[in-house]
């Protein structure tokens, strides 16, 4: 069943076996596992389901430095379905080397393996419609499939890494039917939870206390509690509420909140290979079950162990969009379009000196002397996105220059004093906003810069191509967009130990027996993809042992009622 706040009465308190706080990418899956599992799921989410700026404004908050990090209103969307209502789909597991502790890379290291994870990307994969959890291009693509690069061979670099494309799934949109009809589960929307209330002796959540913007005021009560709202807002709810544990529930080693991290992404480079662009297969790959997949350059593990460098990847991209030079005409659209393109998209198009009424004209020019390329990239994006129910996933064009820039997107080191904290200032439900002060370390940079390093001397090597990198411009080429990417990851860590992570192996809370997180918050290290994947297998893993849990609780009041007494 579907209801709104609004429907509730004053101060009723909701009863459940469950009750999960956030709809996105983490909350739905879980919701509906538990519910079809037969447990009783409360499910609350703050927005609706249209886009609402006075809910969106309860995300909003201040930023350290503007010109590292978006404002917290910006990347994450406060309504049904969470971000995933904006997601590019992009679907990447994390590697082996991510769960390891590595000397070099300081707090790195998962209490769980890698296997523990892999075996629920499956189940992920199916969530987010990705097709099947295989990643290797050698397998995933149809057979005789020709390379990225034709000819290249490395034993340092790999190029047949792959990453695949969800539709990309609004998982409110897609699965609203399924949480109506359920029986077990009561989603109510305009449901914010504004505190976690524990009980007296903190050791566990007595009840979430929840409200609406229209006055709605209402209790929620559970034997376990699942916070799904997102990397930035589970630091700010477990802080926020301070009345019995003094500095936050589950901070009492003032864990919550630091270790905040995001990719290190950007474009840099110019890449250059001699051969013909036939040679070259940058664009989307279609696998046989007809999923959207695109290859992926990396360091082989050794290398990166060898190397010390955190985890990078490297997609080849388009030179610079906003340097007209490029004379491409689609791309000057795309530039002369950025007003129309929503403020997540339109990122890598606010590059560079805007107001250059030179710069315009020579866009201009481009889109004007290419109209038959303009046409034909009009036309697919028209039958291929925009109609299309399986989208396209972004714009990519036949290079015909052979010349290219690298997109990377790398692993950072985990960091204390990278941190969200609250502020004075309240948002219009009483609950303090945060600031969000994202840092990132010389080796973060360098990392990125020897990787590329390793691809220059194996392109090099094999005589197909060669990588120029402007060095003494290089930290602020790759930092010219900050963090961008609405990764949130890090901040209420997974660890064995309580001095050293916010939850356990099993998603819980230490020292609080019936609060968990599903989200990327509890993701201890970055590494190179994407979190949305991630987030959804460690939500299955969770649901899991849950149902686990319920059971042998089930068998133990069911042996205790039949013993003898
Ligand atoms: C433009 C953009 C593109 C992206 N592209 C990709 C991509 O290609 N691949 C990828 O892996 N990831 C991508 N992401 C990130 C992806 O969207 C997130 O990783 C994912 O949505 C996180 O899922 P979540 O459930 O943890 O949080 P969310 O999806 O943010 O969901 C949190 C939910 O909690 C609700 N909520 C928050 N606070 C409260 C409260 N106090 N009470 C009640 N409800 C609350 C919110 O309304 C929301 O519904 C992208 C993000 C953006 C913004």
């Amino acid at each position: 069943m579907i209801l709104s706040s609004a429907s509730l009465a004053l101060d009723e308190t909701l009863i459940g076996d469950i009750a999960i706080v956030g709809t996105g990418a983490a909350g739905i899956p879980l919701a509906l596992t538990l519910a079809e599992a037969g447990l009783k799921v409360l499910l609350l989410e703050g927005g609706r389901d249209q886009a609402d700026p006075k809910t969106q404004s309860l995300y909003s908050g201040t930023v350290s430095d503007a010109a590292l990090h978006n404002p917290p209103d910006t990347y994450r969307h406060r309504r049904l379905g969470g971000s995933t209502v904006i997601w590019g789909g992009r679907c990447v597991p994390y590697d082996p080397v991510d769960f390891e502790a590595r000397p070099f890379v300081p707090y790195s290291g998962w209490p769980i393996a890698y296997d523990e994870v892999a075996k629920y990307y499956a189940s992920a994969n199916l969530w987010l419609e990705a097709g099947e959890a295989d990643y290797d291009a050698r397998t995933a693509l149809e057979k005789g499939t020709p390379p990225l690069i034709a000819g290249f061979s490395s034993r340092r670099v790999k190029t047949d890494g792959l990453e695949r494309f969800s539709r990309p799934t609004d998982l409110y949109s897609r699965y609203r039917k399924r949480l109506d009809v359920n029986p077990n589960i009561q989603l109510v929307f305009s449901a914010n939870c504004t505190h976690i209330e524990l009980s007296s002796d903190g050791c566990s959540v007595d009840y979430l206390k929840c409200a609406s913007l229209e006055g709605a005021r209402f209790s929620v009560k559970a034997d376990r509690y699942i916070l799904a709202v997102g990397g930035i807002e589970t630091a700010r709810l477990l802080l926020a509420s301070n009345n019995v544990a003094k500095d936050g529930v589950g901070n009492s080693h003032g864990l919550v909140g630091r270790f905040y991290q995001c990719h290190i992404a950007g474009n840099v480079g110019k890449l250059t290979f001699f051969g013909r662009p036939h040679d070259i297969r940058h664009n989307y790959e279609v696998s046989g079950e007809g999923i959207y997949c695109r290859r992926r350059i990396s360091l082989t593990q050794d290398e990166q162990i060898a190397r010390r460098v955190n985890n990078v990847v490297m997609r080849l991209h388009f030179p610079k969009i906003t340097d007209p030079s490029h004379r491409n005409g689609v791309l000057s659209g795309l530039f002369m379009a950025r007003r129309f393109i929503s403020y997540e998209y339109a990122t890598r198009l606010r590059d560079g000196d805007q107001s250059d009424r030179s710069v315009f004209i020579r866009h201009l020019f481009n889109i004007v002397t290419t109209p038959l390329d303009t046409l034909k990239f009009a036309l697919n994006w028209l039958f291929k996105r925009t109609l299309a129910v399986r989208k396209f996933p972004s714009v990519i064009l036949t290079n015909k220059t052979n010349v290219f820039s690298l997109e990377v997107s790398g692993e950072q080191v985990p960091n204390p004093d990278s941190r969200i904290t609250l502020i004075d200032e309240k948002d219009a439900l009483g609950m303090p906003k945060v600031n969000i002060d994202w840092k990132y370390v010389p080796q973060d940079i360098q990392s990125v810069r020897k990787s590329l390093q390793v691809f220059a001397e194996e392109l090099e090597a094999s005589g197909l191509g060669q990588l120029e990198i402007d060095d003494a411009n290089f930290e602020r080429e790759l930092m010219r967009f900050g963090a961008y990417g609405g990764h949130h990851i890090g901040t209420a860590r997974m660890a064995d130990r309580p001095d050293s992570g916010v939850v356990d192996s099993n998603s819980r809370v230490h020292g609080v027996d019936n609060l968990y997180i599903a989200s990327s918050a509890v993701f201890p290290t970055s590494g190179q993809a994407n979190p949305t994947l991630l987030i959804v297998a460690l939500a299955m893993r969770l649901a899991d042992h849950l149902i686990a849990d319920q059971s042998r609780s089930a068998a133990a009041a069911g042996s205790a009622q039949g013993a003898p007494v």
